[in-house]
């Protein structure tokens, strides 16, 4: 049987940072990735004429393990182009068109008002459970909706920007995801959505991700999918689909907490894990790349809460021997809803946002059914934030979890995927050190 320090299971930002500080400490590092590529939830191909992001795609510089990654493996980034056209669904449901000036002037007292009292709610980012959190924790973002008294047409636009960010319901997104964002960027919320939706990496997450892989100094096995952890006096023997075993004194698990069922561990999972695993987390979303015909202004659109789309922005103008087509990226609450294969349904849910284009192809993936995912970018239920954080931190005997599910400062992210694998690579590294 093969014998190493550390076991990293997945091979996503968590995982791969993990593994390149351990292998750096001078651990001998196996990494076991199920899927044939690195990357986990951030995925970069080549479709629809264009190399696309299917998962993650935005970074920022007020998030810190993010930059730091940024420079150590020398990336640059990009703005999104800037919407010349905004449109957006009235409380009557009808269509509006305006400036993006015209939108943000409607929106700018409900966005603030949402997070008015995030300096006592959380005052600080990097320690999401500390503050009146503890008592506002059972809030929904539709909770602190209702008790607003916004004028509807502000309440509907600003409800539709909220459920494009959380990727939920509403009423099934605890208000701390709200909170959360905004602590991480100092309390600004203008600056909260600068963080999360303008800047993509140059050459994408691929090579972004292809070179902290290249950094690190064991083997990364793809196309291994780990069935099973068993904890003994010595540390723990990982079992793989093809029924390897392999011997480990630490095991790193970076599984989100919805996908975390996919292994049997022994002894079980403590509690907490087993706790948010049956509720799931609450994102639930999905985002999907269409192709529409002819070059246009770029916009972005927001419908409501309800519908199958709550955000559509154009992204690249292309050409081919079809002509001129542009590229949009849109955000659901609900994956079922939106299917790349039923074109008749995604025309309508376009037509819904954004009136007047001819959707022709489409393209995403599903994380939500994906059994090595089970989710798309994390937010909490009501209530799971104060009461499970800090415990899904700690490890469990030989195994430790570094997820972007466990992060403090950007759970959700990309950023707090990074967190989670240098806090968790320090703490083995601590224990495994005479
Ligand atoms: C559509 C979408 C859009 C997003 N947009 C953004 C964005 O713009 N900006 C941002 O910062 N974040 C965004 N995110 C979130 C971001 O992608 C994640 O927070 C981050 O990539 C999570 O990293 P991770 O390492 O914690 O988990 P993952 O990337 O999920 O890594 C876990 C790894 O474990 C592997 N694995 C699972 N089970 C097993 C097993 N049994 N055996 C072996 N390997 C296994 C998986 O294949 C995966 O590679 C988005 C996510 C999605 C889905």
């Amino acid at each position: 049987m093969q014998s190493v320090d550390v076991v990293v299971i997945g091979a996503g930002f968590a995982g791969l940072t993990a593994a390149r500080e351990l292998g750096r400490s001078g651990f001998e590092v196996l990494t076991l990735e199920a899927r044939d590529r690195v990357g986990g939830r951030t995925w970069t191909e080549h479709r629809l004429g264009h190399e696309l992001e299917l998962g993650a795609n935005w970074v920022h510089w007020v998030q810190p393990h993010v930059w730091a990654e940024m420079s150590r493996t020398g990336r640059e980034m990009i703005r999104s182009p800037r919407a010349e056209e905004a449109y957006w669904r009235g409380a009557d449901g009808s269509a509006r068109q305006g400036t993006l000036e015209e939108f943000m002037a409607l929106i700018e007292e409900g966005q603030q008002l949402v997070i008015d009292d995030v300096r006592e709610a959380m005052p600080r980012g990097d320690q999401p459970t500390v503050g009146a959190i503890q008592e506002l924790d059972a809030l929904s973002i539709q909770d602190r909706f209702d008790a607003l008294g916004l004028d509807p047409e502000a309440r509907a636009a600003n409800e539709s920007v909220w459920v494009g960010h959380v990727n939920a319901p509403l009423d099934q997104v605890g208000l701390s995801s709200a909170l959360r964002w905004v602590a991480a960027t100092g309390g600004h919320w203008q600056l909260m959505h600068e963080a999360s939706s303008t800047y993509r990496v140059v050459g994408g997450m691929r090579e972004f991700t292809a070179e902290i892989a290249r950094q690190v100094p064991g083997e990364i096995r793809l196309g291994t999918t780990v069935v099973s952890v068993a904890q003994d006096a010595d540390g723990a023997v990982v079992e793989t689909a093809d029924g390897t075993r392999i011997r480990a004194r630490r095991v790193v698990s970076t599984l989100p907490v919805n996908a975390i069922r996919g292994i049997a561990f022994s002894p079980a999972l403590p509690e907490v894990w087993e706790r948010q695993a049956a509720e799931t987390v609450a994102s639930q979303g999905t985002k999907v790349w269409l192709r529409a015909e002819g070059h246009m202004p770029r916009f972005f659109a927001y419908g409501t809460q309800h519908d199958a789309l709550s955000v559509l922005k154009a992204e690249f103008s292309l050409s081919d021997e079809q002509g001129d087509y542009t590229l949009l990226v849109g955000f659901g609450p609900e994956h079922a809803r939106v299917d790349p294969e039923d074109l008749a349904s995604l025309q309508a849910a376009v037509d819904a946002v954004r009136p007047g284009l001819r959707i022709t192809a489409a393209t995403a993936h599903d994380w939500m059914t994906d059994p090595l995912s089970r989710n798309t970018w994390m937010t909490h239920r009501p209530g799971q934030l104060t009461r499970d954080l800090t415990e899904l931190q700690e490890p469990s005997g030989a195994v430790h979890f570094a997820t972007t599910d466990n992060a403090n400062l950007w759970g959700g992210f990309i950023d707090g995927a990074i967190e989670s694998g240098l806090r968790e690579a320090r703490r083995v590294a601590e224990s495994l050190r005479p």
